[in-house]
């Protein structure tokens, strides 16, 4: 459980940064309702991650649908809200604290919270797009095709297969994202980490390279780079906010602030906002 003095250490280490990026992962989004993966009600418990891969789609889009209606009633049809977690980032963007959210996330949650600047590395479970000519669609009109009966459904442009416009495992970052997200993490000067395993890659490479801001990004891109001694002195500082340790914890991350992001960051947040005088 956390201390008093972390959450004092956090806001100080924020208001003493210049450049801040935040990482984030399901886990800033489970007190919003939505299940995490790996958590102990994770949706791993109930589907296999096997069954979302993009070959597995290729082949049998009709069957990635039967269970994407099912999976996306959980998703969507909840109508999830921001929390306190996702408005106290929106909240330092505004107070010029924080440049960007670089998120795996896939519910839009941060920008219903009021970040601008959202990477989303993972993509956004709430549209769709055509993997023949790339037209992207809001994801209720491919699930309402699918309730249909049109399965797979198909782009009502090109008749081209409609897939959902988040990443599936196999499939590669969106371009953008990569880049900017690689950019953001090498010039940064603290990363604030939130409710992700880190186990995901290379989105749980991402405080490494902030961690050491030059070099060792070739395997970011899956190059071959022969490993060598990483100086993480001169890198960005890294404060991981999560409910139980992660491979980050005392490795990577500076220190680990143990509990909900939910809790958490709204008190480090009022911190700051003492601290700027508000
Ligand atoms: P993960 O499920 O692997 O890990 C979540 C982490 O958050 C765990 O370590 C867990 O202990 C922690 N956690 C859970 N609730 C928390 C809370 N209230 N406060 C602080 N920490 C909490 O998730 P991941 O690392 O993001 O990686 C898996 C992939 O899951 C991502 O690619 C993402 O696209 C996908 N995913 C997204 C959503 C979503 O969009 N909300 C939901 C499920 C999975």
């Amino acid at each position: 459980m956390y201390t008093e003095e972390e959450i004092k250490k956090a806001a100080k280490d924020i208001v003493g940064a210049e450049k801040i990026v935040a990482l984030t992962g399901a886990g800033i989004s489970t007190e919003s309702g939505i299940p995490d993966f790996r958590g102990t009600d994770g949706l791993w418990t109930k589907y296999d991650p096997d069954d979302f891969t993009y070959s597995k789609f290729l082949q049998d889009p009709a069957k990635y649908w039967k269970m994407s209606l099912e999976l996306g009633e959980l998703l969507l049809s909840l109508e999830p809200k921001p929390n306190l977690a996702h408005l106290a980032l929106a909240r330092l963007e505004e107070l010029g604290k924080l440049r960007c959210v670089i998120t795996q996330n896939v519910d839009g949650l941060h920008q219903v919270a009021g970040n601008t600047e959202v990477i989303e590395f993972h993509g956004n479970l709430r549209r769709v797009v055509c993997i023949a000519c790339g037209e992207r669609f809001p994801h209720d009109l491919a699930m309402e095709k699918a309730s249909n009966g049109e399965l797979p459904p198909r782009c009502d442009k090109c008749k081209g297969i409609l897939k959902p416009d988040a990443v599936l495992f196999e499939e590669p970052i969106p371009r953008y994202a990569l880049d900017r997200s690689l950019e953001e993490a090498r010039n940064c000067d603290l990363m604030i980490v939130v409710g992700t395993s880190a186990v995901v890659y290379p989105a749980a490479e991402l405080p490494r390279i902030a961690k050491e801001r030059d070099g060792y990004h070739a395997s970011f891109f899956g190059l071959y780079q022969p490993r060598r001694v990483m100086d993480y002195k001169k890198g960005a500082k890294v404060i991981e906010i999560n409910a139980e340790p992660t491979p980050l914890t005392g490795i990577v991350s500076d220190y680990l602030i143990e509990g909900k992001a939910g809790e958490i960051l709204p008190k480090i947040l009022k911190e700051v906002e003492r601290l700027l005088g508000f």
